[in-house]
């Protein structure tokens, strides 16, 4: 238990690879807030799951990322209740699909919030408590697309390459303070997200759910394979390890080659 007396925030950790992260974490003894939206007795259920993990606490917080003064009241919270949060990963994103010409400029403001300004605000926010402590890890998970682009996914791609640009620059502000920030970018991951989009694609396009998987989700991905949270959350995990104190500013490509190609 090698995060024992640690205590981490991860983002958008109600479900999916926020979910993943915060098990693993509290496997290694680390305190944890979770955070995101859904079922308040499903939530509850994951944070007292958490809490039995770790045997440390487990806390919940409903910010809402797109909102700085609910962030800043976030990472304040952590810092009385759990005694700080010595590890940040900023997490919680939302998609929209739109040809640039036909974007809400709702969801552009929207995804620009949430993916990318709330990273901002929550690292502004958390670093100088790390500063003191002379450790911290930040982690970002940023996507195949702060990498490489596709077609209808404007702001996504221009949030999360602006995620890999601010992931770097933090990095060479606070590396003489023991901090490590880095990113970790996955191709398709199977999360809940990604496994309701199948129903709709098959009867859209009249293709089975095969078809679906590898000609659609994992036409980009070369092993065919989903990328599985438990994946990227071991990746977070070495990264939080005093062996990975030189590891800083990278971006991790976790997509099963997509962005060799
Ligand atoms: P998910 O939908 O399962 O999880 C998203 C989380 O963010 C949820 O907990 C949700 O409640 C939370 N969230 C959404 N809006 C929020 C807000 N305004 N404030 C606070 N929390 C909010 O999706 P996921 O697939 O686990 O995605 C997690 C991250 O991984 C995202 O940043 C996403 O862009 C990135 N990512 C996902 C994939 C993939 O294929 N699933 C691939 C690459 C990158």
């Amino acid at each position: 238990m090698f995060l024992k007396g640690k205590s981490a925030i991860i983002t958008g950790s109600t479900s999916g690879i926020g979910l993943a992260y915060a098990k693993a974490l509290a496997a290694e003894g680390c305190a944890v807030m979770i955070n995101g939206f859904g079922d308040a007795n499903a939530i509850e259920q994951e944070r007292a799951g958490l809490e039995a993990l770790s045997g440390a606490k487990a806390l919940y917080d409903a910010a809402d990322m797109s909102k700085p003064d609910q962030i800043a009241a976030m990472v304040a919270r952590a810092q009385s209740e759990l005694g700080g949060a010595d590890i940040l990963i900023s997490n919680a994103g939302i998609q929209h699909v739109a040809p640039v010409d036909e974007f809400p400029p709702e969801k552009w403001d929207a995804i620009i919030a949430i993916n990318l300004s709330s990273t901002f605000h929550l690292m502004r926010a958390a670093i100088p408590a790390m500063k003191a402590k002379k450790w911290g890890r930040i982690i970002t998970t940023a996507s195949a697309h702060s990498l490489v682009a596709s077609p209808n996914k404007a702001a996504y791609v221009a949030a999360k390459h602006g995620i890999a640009g601010l992931t770097k620059t933090v990095a060479l502000e606070t590396a003489i303070h023991g901090i490590t920030v880095n990113c970790i970018s996955p191709g398709y991951v199977w999360t809940p997200l990604v496994e309701n989009q199948i129903p709709d694609t098959m009867k859209a396009r009249g293709l089975t759910r095969e078809q679906v998987m590898n000609d659609v989700l994992l036409a980009a991905q070369p092993t065919k394979q989903f990328v599985h949270p438990e994946q990227v959350a071991a990746l977070a995990l070495f990264l939080c390890r005093d062996e990975a104190a030189s590891i800083t500013g990278a971006n991790y490509a976790m997509d099963g080659g997509w962005t060799a190609a």
